[in-house]
């Protein structure tokens, strides 16, 4: 699944090669999570502009409003020159002056949706809700400790919820709160402020350390597939269970958490 480190990576490989293109057309495929909601005759001819991010969504501007995208489950896009029909799992085309936009989605989860804004509905409703981005000044300490003091969940429950801050998927946060020194299972508003303060820092390296290793995969296969193409990261905790702890040489534990697989050091991660 596509997560904030790789949708990033995915922005950088195309949003500088796209911008100022003119989209020449729209290829509609097979249904996605939700409908375009806009005619393809009302997109074309339009220049498109500055390609963001929040979240997992992207968007991508054009000069009357933009499309938001999400990859779903499983979905990747390609930008470049594309001579070939469409696959079978290429449900969405924005053919440009300077290459096609290509949606690639197997399991159709994602989905690309025209907005008249970022900001307007139907694009702000399904913004509604993100947690800060990790990388924005007001993710810190003193925020993240009042937001998990508001929780009585666990500490890795809360951060993968998304509202207090986005992109701690379940990989992310294991690193995050192995690196933090953080017991996963710790109960959230009894996370001190200086504790707070490391995993702040803790979520915004990992995630930033996953962008970088994921940007250098990228360049090796751009030209490829086109696509950010499979992101290693060198998990510390993550799928490590039974082996030793590279910090201080305890087994690594595997437990589960609202259904999703946690890895930790009981040694060093403490409550
Ligand atoms: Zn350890």
């Amino acid at each position: 699944m596509p997560e904030l480190p790789e949708v990033e990576v995915t922005r950088l490989s195309f949003a500088e090669r796209i911008r100022g293109a003119r989209v020449n057309a729209v290829r509609v495929g097979k249904p996605l999570r939700w409908p375009l909601g806009q005619t393809p005759e009302r997109i074309v001819g339009e220049t498109v502009g500055a390609v963001s991010r929040r979240g997992k969504y992207l968007w991508v501007a054009l000069e009357r409003g933009g499309l938001l995208m999400h990859l779903g489950m499983s979905g990747s896009l390609s930008f470049g020159p594309i001579a070939g029909e469409p696959g079978p799992h290429d449900h969405f085309d924005l053919v440009t002056t300077r290459g096609t936009l290509r949606l690639t989605d197997p399991r159709r989860f994602g989905a690309v949706v025209w907005s008249p804004a970022a900001d307007a509905d139907p694009a702000a409703r399904l913004l509604a809700g993100l947690g800060l981005e990790p990388f924005d000044a007001r993710f810190d300490g003193a925020y993240l400790h009042a937001a998990l003091r508001r929780r009585r969940v666990a500490v890795k429950s809360a951060l993968l919820g998304g509202a207090i801050v986005v992109g701690a998927g379940n990989i992310y946060a294991c690193e995050a709160l192995w690196e933090a020194e953080i017991d996963p299972r710790t109960r959230s508003d009894r996370i001190s402020r200086p504790r707070a303060d490391a995993l702040a820092e803790a979520v915004r390296s990992t995630l930033a350390r996953a962008v970088e290793l994921g940007g250098s995969t990228l360049r090796n296969y751009r030209n490829a597939e086109g696509t950010a193409g499979a992101f290693q990261l060198k998990a510390k905790v993550y799928g490590r269970a039974g082996k030793p702890c590279v910090r201080c040489g305890t087994t690594i534990r595997r437990v589960v958490q609202g259904a999703r697989a946690t890895f930790f050091c009981p040694g060093c991660q403490r409550r």
